[in-house]
């Protein structure tokens, strides 16, 4: 990306290192190219090779309700929520998909009543993350239409890192969780969920966005099997060769946690995660504290099952908000060559703006230094 003074933008791309002090930060989209050291350590462990003969043919497992899910895949999924235990997999149907968000489609399909003349409300509390691409009725807080609804409960929240719970206490209506950034790097795990139709990815829970890889834990045989019908009309399946990949990269970190049990806590992704999560956190505190121009939201610290021990929030994003006279955060960042996502995107006040937490640490470190110098 070759911004407007010449130089290289920083937060695209594959390992791009040098950043000249004046350059442009892109903290806009959630890359989570953060966890690539980890994955650069672990070497051949994390590598395959697929012959040129292996993976042609459509067809995974033609007896599963998801035909298309590569066997290796479905079980690294099961061993590694086991191991974390932040969802119960026990008679569930997997549905994989390209990204959690061809999920998110297929799951508006199969949720969407068959005869319906109109398309159906979906909601979701504000700040909310929603393309608005459906029917979209907003905030589910203020939602008061009469008929069906598809809530979608995104915990930890995108954009504010908060837990959630659903917000309409209605009949007539079907809930989709999104739990991405459920996973213990990002917020202490206080229960084991077991909701009807909870969708996860490995964009946010390994790194691997460019995998395109999400899966959901479905309950409802009819769902998981309408789910599976549109991704079979829209993509004729899901890539193979990503499956295969995402299998060792999850088999990779279940070891890593597995092992290190016993052994050695460093090794561990979590652990390599949640500190690198908490250190950027308290870096970020630090800044806005020294600028005195911003504000961050306050998390409470929770019982972590997994971890056991009370950790701390430390979410992907950090919702931001100017403080005093700025109106219109981003604007205001972009001023000072910080590239943010508006609160407007997000059904709420231009004083906030999501700013990713997930970037590369020189790319973190300029942002942190240029979000200190910053004074009203
Ligand atoms: N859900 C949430 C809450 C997200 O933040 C994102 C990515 N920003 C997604 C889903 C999409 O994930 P994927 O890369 O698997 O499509």
């Amino acid at each position: 990306l070759v911004t407007e003074n010449g130089g290289v933008g920083v937060g695209v791309g594959d390992g791009q290192k040098f950043l000249p002090s004046d350059s442009v930060i892109n903290l806009d989209h959630g890359d989570p190219t953060m966890y690539e050291p980890f994955w650069r350590k672990m070497g051949d462990k994390a590598t395959i090779v697929i012959p040129g003969w292996q993976c042609m043919s459509y067809f995974s497992d033609i007896n599963k309700v998801c035909w298309f899910l590569e066997p290796d895949f479905a079980q690294e999924i099961i061993r590694l929520h086991k191991l974390v235990g932040n969802a119960n997999t026990e008679d569930r149907y997997i549905v994989v998909g390209t990204g959690s968000t061809q999920l998110f489609q297929a799951a508006l399909y199969a949720l969407s009543p068959s005869n319906a003349t109109d398309p159906i409300s979906v909601v979701s509390a504000a700040p909310y993350y929603s393309s608005g691409l459906y029917r979209w009725a907003g905030d589910a807080y203020t939602f008061d239409e009469e008929g069906p609804y598809i809530e979608l409960v995104t915990s930890p929240n995108n954009p504010d890192g908060f837990s959630r719970e659903s917000v309409v206490k209605r009949g007539g209506g079907t809930l989709v969780h999104d739990l991405a950034y459920y996973w213990p790097q990002y917020t202490p795990l206080t229960s084991m969920t077991d909701h009807e139709l909870m969708l996860f990815t490995v964009s946010k829970s390994t790194g691997h966005a460019g995998t395109r890889l999400g899966w959901a834990l479905v309950k409802d045989k009819a769902v998981a099997k309408k789910m599976t019908k549109y991704i079979e009309l829209n993509t004729i399946g899901v890539s193979k060769d990503s499956q295969l990949r995402a299998a060792k990269i999850l088999k990779t970190l279940t070891d890593s946690c597995e092992i290190t049990e016993k052994t050695d806590h460093t090794e561990c992704f979590f652990e390599y995660g949640h500190l690198i999560m908490a250190e950027r956190w308290q870096q970020l505190r630090d800044a806005v504290k020294r600028s005195g121009v911003f504000s961050l939201p306050q998390f409470s610290p929770d019982f972590c099952n997994y971890k056991r021990t009370v950790t701390e929030p430390h979410p992907a994003f950090a919702w931001l908000r100017c403080e005093g006279e700025v109106q219109d955060c981003e604007s205001f960042l972009k001023g000072h060559k910080i590239l943010t996502r508006s609160g407007r995107h997000f059904g709420e006040d231009p004083k906030y703006v999501r700013v990713s937490m997930l970037d590369r640490n020189e790319a973190f470190k300029l942002f942190v230094e240029r979000l200190s110098s910053i004074h009203s």
